[in-house]
């Protein structure tokens, strides 16, 4: 079986190969190819980031069954709810898509700064949980006090004593009338594992310590707000790949929790366990990131507060969770298109063959011709060694610079062919011939805007060409986005290969895919280099098994990207005319067809045309 690029790992099913393409695993199953050229036939080009919403749906549905699936199971008897943690994803595309899936639910949405406090107000249905996390101001504590007057179900989770003293004034403004619910943050002892670990631990940013809970404790009491302590809350950090440290974690939470409730906050009926379940990225299967399911997990959070409950003697909490990597990381998937190969001058049809070559070169081309399975290792090292050789008369000054040019393009083919031959074997030998001959692959996106992560943090997302999976590709990759920063390039790791086509670009057009972008990548993707948030667009299933394409938003054009950094659209473009008018190199219809062409381009955005393009035209 050929490498089908590790999609059995992370495709979570999401996915079928046929006729060597791949298709969405759903409805009519769409072929993620077609929906890609059904979109740029409209003209658009650069990077398109396609949304799923049916795979929103899937991990909604997956998490509220095994925690209820754990509940009965486990004869629990407290309920289960979910919230999204709109800081992994606040695009309306995507916001609008998760409240429209996710009805059936009680689900909500957790706010951790007064702009995303404003999406929670304006699209949590009313009811559904909303929850607000991180630091918070007079100003942004008046505005939760606002949202429990408009009947929204709205918890106050306080990071600081200073928080609760703000909010017990707050209360007094609005005459301790109608008021949020409160939580309480736990800084744990434990933390989390993994690159982003740090949101536990005692040196987190976040939360009370025992000395300030017993204190928060008294504050309530004092004054009055005792019977709005409704939840107790962590997150020990994201991508959490192990459960051994949310374990620990629930303990120290489960007990803080017996205690207050046992010093008499009546009304304290949630413990919410914030986020931290991961998702595999993993394309090989040595470097999966994931020891446990999300079965496990749901138990294991079921099962340790109902021991604890049971051993206190009191009555097992709520639960509440705040996944948001698990929630909305595979609905996203960025397509972008290959613009050029670079070691493609090593093409057969570049050969400069002279009247009289030197012998070896014959040689070289006769092994080029005659390589089969059978002799391909030989031949092979017969090709490495005339290569030296031939590289030594250079040097000695005997051949000159169009032998030594076919040399490299022979020796080259002739490497590319021998690990075709042998591509069963996986000798260390083709695998550091392979680093060598690695083929860099030129593509229209910035990583800076779409994988920030990569590009931060060293974390690997799944790509893949989206066609031709039905032949071997055999050339070693290396990435290489459209900024002119040396740091957006995903290099070739002999760890964790990847392996892309060998294709004539000005022939065929050449999609990769990456995966599991719908998490943390939007927001966090700057615009290095001026490169703007991708074309974007949802992708809806109708009834009849159909795909159709909603709320199309194209990428940022060039006026408005530098509007956006506060240029003056008025002063560009007053300079970009004054300077063509006067320009004394340019007659009377000229100036008017550049003033035309700068306007056109002015409207477009900043990924490159492909240059199969420019061939057309
Ligand atoms: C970031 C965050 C989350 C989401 O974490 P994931 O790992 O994406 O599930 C949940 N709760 C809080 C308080 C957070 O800060």
């Amino acid at each position: 079986m050929q490498n089908l690029y590790g999609i059995n790992i992370w495709g979570d099913n999401n996915f079928i190969i046929k006729d060597g393409k791949i298709n969405i695993n759903y409805k009519n199953r769409p072929s993620l190819i077609e929906i890609v050229k059904n979109i740029r036939e409209k003209g658009h080009r650069g990077p398109i980031l396609l949304r799923f919403p049916h795979l929103i749906k899937k991990q909604i549905d997956k998490l509220y069954f095994e925690f209820n699936r754990a509940i009965d199971e486990f004869e629990y008897n407290g309920e289960f709810n979910a919230l999204f943690p709109l800081k992994v994803n606040q695009f309306p595309n995507f916001v609008n898509s998760l409240i429209d899936v996710s009805k059936e639910y009680n689900y909500g949405l957790e706010a951790g700064s007064k702009a995303e406090l404003i999406i929670a107000m304006t699209h949590t249905p009313l009811g559904s949980p909303i929850t607000v996390n991180g630091f918070k101001d007079r100003e942004m504590i008046s505005l939760c006090f606002i949202a429990s007057y408009m009947g929204h179900n709205i918890t106050i989770t306080i990071e600081g004593l200073g928080e609760l003293k703000t909010i017990i004034e707050v209360d007094s403004e609005f005459n301790h009338h109608i008021k949020p619910k409160i939580g309480i943050r736990v800084r744990l002892h434990s933390s989390g594992v993994g690159i982003w670990a740090k949101s536990g631990g005692y040196g987190s940013k976040f939360g009370l310590t025992s000395t300030e809970i017993l204190e928060a404790y008294e504050l309530l009491k004092e004054s009055t707000l005792l019977d709005r302590l409704y939840m107790i809350h962590f997150h020990i950090g994201s991508q959490m790949n192990q459960i051994a440290p949310l374990k620990k974690a629930l303990r120290e939470v489960g007990n803080i929790y017996a205690d207050l409730k046992k010093r008499g906050a009546k009304e304290l009926n949630a413990i919410n366990i914030g986020g931290g379940l991961a998702v595999e990225y993993s394309q090989h299967i040595d470097s999966k990131e994931l020891n446990y399911s999300l079965k496990e997990f749901a138990n294991d959070v079921v099962f340790l507060i109902k021991e604890i409950a049971k051993n206190k003697n009191i009555d097992e909490p709520d639960i509440f969770t705040e996944s948001g990597r698990f929630i909305a990381s595979s609905h996203a998937i960025l397509i972008a298109p290959i613009l050029e190969l670079f070691s493609s001058e090593y093409h057969e049809k570049s050969l400069r063959f002279k009247d009289k070559n030197p012998p070896l070169i014959g040689e070289l081309y006769a092994l080029l011709k005659a390589i089969n399975r059978s002799n391909a290792r030989e031949y092979l090292h017969d090709a490495l060694d005339h290569m030296e050789s031939l590289l030594t008369l250079f040097d000695l000054g005997y051949i000159d610079l169009e032998d030594r040019s076919n040399t490299e393009i022979l020796v080259n083919l002739i490497i590319k062919k021998a690990i075709l031959l042998l591509k069963d074997e996986d000798t260390d030998e083709l695998k550091i011939l392979q680093d060598k001959i690695q083929e860099k692959y030129l593509i229209n996106f910035s990583a800076f805007q779409s994988l920030p992560d990569f590009w931060g943090l060293g974390q690997n997302f799944p790509i893949m060409p989206i066609d031709r999976l039905d032949s071997k590709p055999t050339n070693s990759a290396t990435l290489w986005d459209i900024t002119c920063d040396s740091d957006g390039e995903i290099t070739f790791n002999r760890d964790r290969p990847l392996y892309l086509h060998d294709i004539d670009i000005t022939k065929d057009e050449y999609f990769i895919a990456f995966f599991l972008t719908g998490a943390y990548q939007e927001v966090l993707g700057m615009k290095h280099n001026l490169f703007t948030h991708p074309t974007e667009v949802i992708v809806n299933f109708n009834e009849d098994g159909n795909y159709r394409l909603d709320n199309l938003i194209e990428a940022e054009n060039l006026i408005e990207l530098l509007e956006d950094i506060e240029y003056s659209r008025n002063i560009i473009d007053k300079r970009l005319k004054y300077m063509i008018e006067e320009s004394k190199l340019l007659n009377h219809s000229q100036k008017r067809d550049f003033l035309g062409k700068l306007y056109l381009y002015l409207s477009e955005n900043s990924y490159l045309k492909t240059i199969f393009n420019y061939k057309l035209y």
